[in-house]
């Protein structure tokens, strides 16, 4: 058998892992995030040039399955996790594409990687007869994501924590909305503070001893090496017809997305230039400028699921391009703040009869800031959710009503609830502890 490709912790402190214990663990156990230990190389012509999304996710991810209990598995959980489309549209006003990610079940790409990684722990063997908690963060979409993926799962428990007031309606709503397995806790705080406590409850062994935890924020690889598909195969398609790489616009908050799509360009497939665009959460941008990484607490914007102050995985980044250098040369990022957000939102509906969602709002910005610049190359942007999710947002901008999706509009027809918790390390801890769980 070929020698199974290991997973580092960024930290350095961990024992290597398989893909598959990483994927269990979700974090490294000294904290970091698990990393291969080299990225593997591939040429665009090992790839099924008529293939499925599906069939370019498991040629892509099969070195980084090699040797593994999953690899066997690999094309089926493909087939799975990305049943849906995740198509290049044509821009035509803009000499410009998008790469529309949001035709999943909960409307957003986190889809992607949530499908994917409940299909994966569905089929690795556990010793622990006891259900396994996973617990997720979300600055909103991640959340009715894994929900979504996890719902009526036997074995497994949800627990969705989130910023009380800082979600859309609608993403209240899909958080609240599975009962059964599914618990939503309304946190009292900021999206890092969700973060930051689910953290300190999957470090806290004794815990970790009482009620087995895992995670499934974008810091899991289950998640982020599925997101890798859609620019995989994206790339080739273009590549194929343009004879030319794919230049991506991305809206990035915790940098999972974005990452993924470096993570290719790096392994070889024809991805040219790669854009981040930010709300007004500032941290990425700054960084790219030249200043200092300077994590920080997150502003609310209205464009909610990018709401980060700390993005996990730039410690993923970090160790892709140790040098600083090399790292500001891989892309620019640029912040953009809510009011201008607005304007795109009504100037490009008023103009143009386009909506986007506010996230896909910054993307949309950049290039016309780039176009206004005279840059006439062939942007592709990224549209990671759909605008009916954020109504409350877009609906006075656009000046009319959004038409909901139909896997969307089921959701909202469903009873919705959650719990309030203080943001406090101790109080989900104890929560977890609380027998009336187990
Ligand atoms: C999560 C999310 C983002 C940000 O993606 P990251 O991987 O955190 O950078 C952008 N837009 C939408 C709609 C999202 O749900």
């Amino acid at each position: 058998m070929t020698e199974p490709l290991l997973y580092l912790s960024t930290r350095g402190q961990s024992p290597a892992a398989t893909i598959s214990s990483a994927i269990a663990a979700g974090l490294a156990p000294d904290g970091g995030l698990y990393v291969p230990e080299a990225l593997p190389r591939l040429d665009p012509g090992a790839f099924d040039p008529h293939g499925t999304l599906a069939d370019t996710a498991a040629t892509l991810l099969a070195p980084f399955f090699t040797g593994d209990p999953l690899a066997e598995a690999l094309p089926a959980i493909c087939r799975e996790a990305l049943d849906f489309d995740t198509p290049l549209r044509p821009m035509p006003r803009h000499d410009a594409h998008m790469l529309e990610l949001f035709h999943g079940p909960t409307a957003a790409f986190k889809d992607v990687g949530a499908r994917f990684l409940a299909a994966c722990l569905r089929r690795l063997p556990r010793a622990d007869e006891r259900p396994l908690t996973i617990l997720v963060a979300t600055s909103g979409d991640t959340g009715a994501a894994v929900g979504a993926a996890f719902h009526r799962q036997p074995g497994v428990r949800v627990v969705i924590l989130y910023p009380d007031g800082l979600v859309s309606p609608r993403q209240a709503h899909q958080l609240g909305c599975f009962d059964d397995n599914v618990q939503a806790l309304r946190v009292q705080g900021r999206f890092d503070d969700c973060q930051r406590m689910v953290k300190a409850a999957l470090n806290d062994a004794a815990l970790q001893a009482e009620r087995p935890l895992s995670s499934a924020n974008s810091i899991s690889l289950g998640r982020l090496l599925p997101q890798m598909s859609y620019y995989a195969h994206a790339a080739l398609g273009w590549w194929h017809e343009h004879d030319s790489p794919l230049n991506l616009i991305i809206p990035t908050g915790n940098l999972g997305n974005a990452l993924a799509a470096l993570w290719v360009r790096e392994i070889g497939l024809p991805i040219g230039e790669i854009c981040l665009s930010c709300n007004a959460n500032a941290t990425l941008p700054e960084f790219f400028e030249g200043q200092d990484y300077r994590p920080r607490e997150a502003v609310a914007t209205v464009a909610n699921a990018m709401d980060v102050g700390a993005p996990s995985n730039f410690e993923r980044l970090r160790w892709t391009f140790p040098y600083a250098a090399e790292l500001r040369a891989q892309t620019q990022a640029i912040s953009v703040d809510d009011s201008t957000i607005r304007d795109t939102l009504s100037r490009h509906a008023r103009e143009h009869g386009e909506v986007f969602c506010p996230h896909t709002a910054t993307a949309m910005h950049l290039l016309d800031r780039l176009r206004s610049v005279g840059n006439s190359s062939p942007w592709t942007i990224v549209a990671t959710a759909h605008p009916a999710k954020f109504e409350s947002v877009v609906e006075p901008l656009v000046g009319h009503p959004v038409a909901v999706p139909p896997a969307l509009a089921a959701m909202l027809e469903r009873t919705a609830s959650a719990e309030v918790m203080d943001a406090d390390d101790e109080a989900l801890k104890r929560w977890l502890r609380e027998p009336a769980y187990a």
